[in-house]
């Protein structure tokens, strides 16, 4: 990294500084802001001195305060790096993520118990491969009469990011490579229930970025999270953006927080099936799509809307395929097992935690069913108004609801979806019916002929993403999501033609 001059210190330490709201971290150290970013930037080549009160190392920090303060820190050194060594720590995080995508995988799911390990390590892949990087942020040039504009992305600074239990690994490779790549510094509070992995993945990440001469800290995380450590980061003025991909809970307090917020919140993708669809690969696709990591991602197929008159076809295939059909005394034990207290129809239900994620042969088990771990899936024939089909389970328990007609399977896809505007799938050969259930349904993700993670680009084409913003609308975020954009304007001359 080249040295930074005067000037350029001074004009980051001021914008640091007016960004934090006048709760800057670095007012604890003990010089000035200026004085402390203006000595750490220009010697970028130096190690970077551990801040007051890390104790842990590569990344991970006792308290939000000491992570705020070394991201702060990491901040105002990328800022001094060329693009060139951004797109090096890249590389490097890409290429490090390759080789330790199996070891985290394996980490995830011992500790979160959730989930199928193979699936993970293909999680952990997609995104080390398929998250874009510095080369989404194009800039953009206007030229005309009076003169050239010019449009560049620009990091927000220190992005305070909360993740999820369900891709621990995943989402914090995912966000560091996006939010990096946009000349950001992150903390990290992850899910509790995922912090061993989460701090893993931490530490490699900025092995990675050191490795390949980067800031140290680049990527900080609070070494014991909690909610009180994710309100307080909510509320940090030393952040400048916060990213938040949960359940409800999580993007309405991120949304409460009066900071600008980039949430990723809950789904409950359904899947229509018309009868011009094939229907051998329609059930092919469900299969995958809805054992898919035992369906805790959260744009795994979570219910199924299929005409009459094909429906007995579907299931027949699902079953080739291994999916285990519930007779109705079996969906009644079943319904005893997945909800916490059976809800009234057509609404959410409390689901048992036990069973999130688990194999569809352990949540079997629990209802006297002999299966394997093999089993992909558990389906269940059921009237459009049963709590399955409205409830959010996160577990490979599809419900599998007849209809009349097309149309009524893509209304009811839309009511079941919740407004959520997550995730989506048909199946179908009728170019008017897919096209009608694209503009009805208004999902972030509309996947036809396929399964649904294949909008994630595993099977499908383009880019890659495990914070899929839609109450906020960024939809699948990449580095434009972690971007401001600014404009130069150069009046009346620059033209060149
Ligand atoms: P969760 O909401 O329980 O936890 C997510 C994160 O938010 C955790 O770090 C947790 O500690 C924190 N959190 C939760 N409530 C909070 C609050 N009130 N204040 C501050 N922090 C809070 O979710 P989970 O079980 O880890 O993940 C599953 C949920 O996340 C599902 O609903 C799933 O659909 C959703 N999800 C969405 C996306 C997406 O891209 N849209 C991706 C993954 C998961």
């Amino acid at each position: 990294m080249s040295p930074l001059s005067e000037a350029q210190v001074e004009r980051i330490a001021r914008e640091l500084a007016g960004r934090m709201g006048g709760s800057a971290p670095l007012a604890r150290s003990r010089t000035s802001p200026a004085g402390y970013v203006a000595r750490m930037a220009l010697t970028p080549q130096a190690p970077v001195p551990e801040p007051v009160g890390a104790r842990l190392g590569d990344g991970v920090f006792a308290t939000v305060d000491d992570c705020i303060e070394a991201a702060t820190i990491a901040f105002a050194n990328l800022s001094a790096a060329t693009l060139e060594k951004r797109r090096e720590i890249i590389a490097a995080v890409r290429a490090a993520m390759r080789e330790h995508g199996e070891e985290l995988a394996r980490h995830a799911h011992t500790e979160t118990g959730l989930g199928r390990f193979e699936h993970k390590v293909l999680k952990n892949r997609l995104v080390a491969e398929k998250t874009p990087g510095p080369e989404d942020l194009v800039p953009e040039t206007v030229t005309g009469d009076h003169g050239l504009t010019l449009t560049e992305w620009a990091p927000f600074g220190v992005i305070g990011a909360i993740t999820p239990t369900t891709n621990p690994t995943s989402t914090i490779i995912c966000n560091t490579i996006g939010m990096v790549s946009a000349g950001n510094s992150v903390v990290f509070n992850v899910h509790p229930g995922a912090t061993e992995c989460s701090m893993a993945t931490i530490r490699l990440l900025n092995r990675a970025i050191t490795g390949a001469g980067g800031p140290q800290n680049l990527i900080t995380a609070v070494a014991r999270p909690t909610i009180g450590s994710a309100t307080e980061l909510m509320h940090h003025g030393g952040i400048n953006l916060l990213v938040v991909t949960g359940g409800p809970g999580v993007v309405k307090a991120a949304m409460q927080s009066g900071k600008r917020s980039v949430s990723a919140g809950p789904g409950n993708p359904p899947a229509v099936v018309d009868a011009t669809a094939d229907i051998a690969k329609a059930a092919r696709d469900l299969v995958h799509g809805a054992g898919f990591d035992n369906n805790i991602i959260c744009v795994d197929e979570k219910e199924v809307f299929v005409v009459a008159e094909v429906a007995d076809g579907l299931i027949k295939e699902m079953r080739r395929c291994g999916a285990y059909l519930v007779d109705q005394a079996e969906l009644r034990r079943l319904e005893k097992e997945v909800f916490v207290e059976m809800p009234p129809p057509r609404t959410h239900g409390a689901v048992n935690k036990d069973l999130v994620g688990k194999n569809a042969g352990e949540i079997l088990g629990r209802i006297g069913v002999r299966q394997g771990p093999e089993c992909p899936l558990v389906i269940a024939d059921v009237p459009e108004d049963h709590p399955l089909v409205w409830s959010e389970q996160l577990m490979p328990v599809l419900p599998i609801v007849r209809v009349p007609d097309v149309d009524r399977a893509i209304e009811l896809a839309r009511e079941a979806e919740h407004g959520f505007g997550h995730s989506a799938s048909m199946h179908s050969r009728d170019i008017d019916a897919l096209s009608r259930m694209a503009r009805v349904i208004n999902t972030s993700i509309f996947v036809k002929n396929g399964p649904i993670v294949a909008g994630l680009g595993a099977g499908g084409e383009g880019p890659t993403s495990f914070t899929i913003a839609s109450p906020t609308g960024e939809g699948l975020t990449g580095p434009r999501s972690f971007s401001r954009r600014r404009r130069c304007v150069m009046v009346d001359h620059f033209r060149i033609v």
